[in-house]
């Protein structure tokens, strides 16, 4: 086990599962303390159970980041379970139904943008001043490659990731003389759970978005969060880190 996050407290939001699965297993092998949120609790309490026996403390939290309770309540589990709340990791989110802008029901564009855009504001509201109260630290705020680009099916999910990276844009510029970096990442499509979701035509199309010939994979997209909350990332904030096998550079 390694020790570079011994110390640390992190809250994984969507830790049950896929990308952000990845990030509490590879912390906690780092000696991170973590809070593990998810919807899903049985999700969440396996990924804490294999997190505890790789060597990190982790604490399994059923919350829906859509609720700012639930949100405020999961920041005052995690400082006071672990003695304070160093770094976050927002990145819960949903696809939600592919079909073009005029055809999509008011209700799910709400949805998408409760779980991807409004919950990384209600988490960073508690997380930025108990980061503070702790001497500093980072959040990452998972945003995708469309919340940089576009895509005619994906309205709702296209305009949440990029409000998103805004989100984070301005969530860094006022903090970053407080010791709190934020930044966003933006994976190109990564083989988890969340694709299952899509229609069989759209998985077999995708593959063809990324240059590199492949998905991504969870473990990859963790490596950049791992490499943004440590000290290496010292002088990065508000900025927008793609991994994404080629996807927006053509
Ligand atoms: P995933 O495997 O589906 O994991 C997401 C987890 O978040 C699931 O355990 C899910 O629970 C949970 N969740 C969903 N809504 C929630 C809510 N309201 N409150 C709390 N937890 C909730 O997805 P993933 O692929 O790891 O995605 C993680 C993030 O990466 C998302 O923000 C996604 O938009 C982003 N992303 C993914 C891809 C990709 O291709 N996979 C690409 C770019 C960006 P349930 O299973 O019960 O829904």
């Amino acid at each position: 086990m390694g020790q570079e996050f011994n110390g640390k407290t992190l809250l994984v939001t969507g830790g049950g599962s896929g990308i952000g699965e990845a990030v509490v297993l590879k912390m906690a092998a780092e000696g991170a303390s973590i809070l593990v949120v998810d919807l899903n609790e049985e999700a969440a309490s396996s990924v804490s159970t294999a997190a505890s026996s790789l060597g990190g403390r982790a604490i399994a939290f059923r919350a829906d980041v859509a609720n700012p309770e639930d949100m405020k309540r999961a920041v005052e589990t995690a400082s006071s379970e672990f003695g304070g709340l160093h770094l976050a990791f927002n990145n819960a989110g949903i696809g939600g139904p592919l079909s073009l802008l005029a055809d999509t029901d008011v209700n799910d564009y709400t949805r998408v943008m409760e779980v991807n855009l409004h919950a990384a504001f209600y988490a960073m509201r508690y997380e930025i001043p108990a980061i503070i109260a702790a001497g500093g630290g980072s959040i990452v705020n998972t945003s995708s490659v469309l919340g940089l680009v576009g895509d005619p099916l994906a309205a709702p999910y296209v305009a949440a990731k990029h409000g998103l990276t805004g989100l984070t844009k301005a969530a860094a510029l006022g903090y970053a003389d407080q010791g709190v970096r934020v930044n966003s990442i933006h994976p190109g499509y990564i083989d988890t759970p969340l694709l299952e979701k899509l229609p069989e035509k759209s998985y077999s199309n995708i593959v063809a978005k990324h240059p590199i010939g492949r998905l991504g994979t969870a473990a990859e997209i963790a490596e950049m969060a791992l490499f943004l909350f440590s000290d290496k990332a010292s002088f990065i904030t508000g900025s927008q880190f793609t991994i994404d096998g080629g996807y927006t550079a053509r």
